[in-house]
């Protein structure tokens, strides 16, 4: 490891912070997916529309976006200003309030499955109430999720989300994976892990009749930016609706990102269920549960329990209708053409230094794959990319000032213009020449 050039960007202040306060949070941070970054998981002092400022004085325009969420950019002043004003009301009443009514109705007239909806915190949990729906629903326990597709942290669905190829099994039957140690074995005689973007098999494992649920994302956007194939979701639609099994769709990230209505509305597939979080809120603690009316009353009517202290949090709330009042279709049309603009700048800076790389996706989030000469259609094509390349390549970024995510994707906001989409590729161009 040489060291960088002097005028490459530095992170030691971060370095040392996080050894520092390693002392009273568990490796320094306050999620695992925080931890073993390169150089160093960061430390930041504030952030405004693309970019973000850490404890070292760097500027970096952000493409983590803190995860997703953050689709019109870092504080952006309409959501600041309906907080401060919410601010003085009052914090959390445990009843109901005007704002989450507005929420929700905002909620149920952009989402196209959105009959009825509930609050929550984070996806994990949301992504639980739905599994909890279709079981009441159906009197079935298994669900069918995808190798791959990630649905939260919680025991019975932390399965197969990025298996190692020599523990998954064959690509036609995968194995079902446990992705932490403590998490309950027992959990996995409910789950059924199936590649994704594969109908024939979906078909033959949903007419055995058993089925409660099929979770998936509808494209799958947390391990890569995968497009469903060509009549894959019409296909699941229609399998799932013969064999009485709910589809839940899981927008945790294209919700609210791919477009207003989601990837439901992008792609012409109405679930029975979706989830949703991230950029329904421009990064306050907000999800979302929606869907047929029937099945949501389950919860006022047919003895399903969901709860929750902070549910619709009326600070929350205010963040979330004002997103939502603000993500209009112009918005997605401007991220379309800028996402579009950086997809094909990083193409052809790819193409010109000889690396071999796949940059598919959405405008509104993509994914860089190395390594991949066309874009992978499921979990085992992504598995083939080169990630300790990638993991390289982030780290050049960073030291360039741009901060990418290390899993590959790339989230765009309204905020990053050309002029940041150019000096997004002026870094690439220096940072692909270390790869070589
Ligand atoms: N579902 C998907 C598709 C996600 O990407 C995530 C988080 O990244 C979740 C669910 C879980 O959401 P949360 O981290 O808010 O619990």
């Amino acid at each position: 490891q040489t060291s960088p050039a002097p005028d490459l960007l530095s992170f030691d202040k971060s370095a040392e912070a996080i050894r520092t306060n390693s002392r009273w949070m568990s490796g320094g941070v306050n999620s695992n997916f925080r931890l073993n970054i390169s150089p160093t998981p960061l430390v930041f002092e504030r952030g405004e529309g693309p970019y973000l400022h850490d404890i070292d004085g760097n500027r970096l325009i952000d493409y983590y976006l803190g995860m997703g969420p953050m689709i019109l950019g870092h504080k952006p002043p309409a959501i600041v200003d309906a907080v401060k004003a919410q601010i003085d009301k009052g914090i959390l009443f445990a009843g109901q309030t005007a704002i989450e009514a507005e929420a929700a109705r905002l909620v149920c007239e952009m989402v196209p499955s959105a009959e009825r909806m509930r609050f929550g915190s984070s996806g994990s949990e949301v992504d639980q109430a739905a599994l909890r729906l279709a079981r009441a629903a159906t009197g079935r326990a298994k669900i069918i999720k995808f190798e791959g597709h990630y649905h939260g942290w919680f025991d019975n669905v932390l399965w197969s989300t990025a298996p190692p190829l020599d523990a998954a099994g064959p690509e036609e039957a995968p194995m079902p994976v446990a992705g932490s140690k403590g998490q309950l074995a027992d959990t996995a005689a409910t789950v059924v892990v199936l590649p994704w973007n594969n109908l024939e098999l979906l078909r033959e494992r949903l007419a055995a009749g058993d089925i409660a649920a099929v979770i998936m994302e509808a494209a799958m956007c947390n391990a890569g930016a995968v497009h469903p194939a060509p009549g894959y979701l019409e296909g699941v639609r229609e399998a799932c609706t013969r064999y009485g099994t709910i589809l839940v769709f899981d927008e945790v990230i294209t919700g609210f990102r791919l477009a207003p209505g989601g990837a439901q509305q992008k792609f012409g597939v109405t679930p029975d269920l979706s989830t949703f979080g991230k950029a329904i809120a421009n990064g306050f603690p907000v999800a979302a549960i929606a869907g047929r009316a029937e099945l949501m009353d389950l919860f006022s009517t047919g003895g399903v329990v969901h709860g929750g202290t902070y549910n619709a949090q009326p600070v929350a709330m205010a963040a979330t209708a004002a997103t939502l009042k603000s993500l209009t279709p112009a918005l997605y049309k401007e991220i379309d053409r800028t996402g579009s603009a950086l997809m094909n700048g990083i193409r052809e800076i790819f193409a010109s230094a000889g690396v071999t790389a796949s940059v598919a996706g959405f405008p509104q989030v993509f994914h860089v794959a190395l390594g991949l000469e066309a874009p992978a259609q499921n979990y085992r094509d992504l598995a083939r990319m080169n990630r300790p390349a990638y993991v390289a390549l982030a780290t050049a970024l960073l030291r360039r000032g741009v901060r990418v995510l290390e899993r590959g994707a790339w989230f765009l906001s309204s905020t990053h213009d050309d002029a940041v989409i150019e000096e997004t590729l002026a870094a690439m161009r220096g940072a692909v020449q270390e790869l070589k």
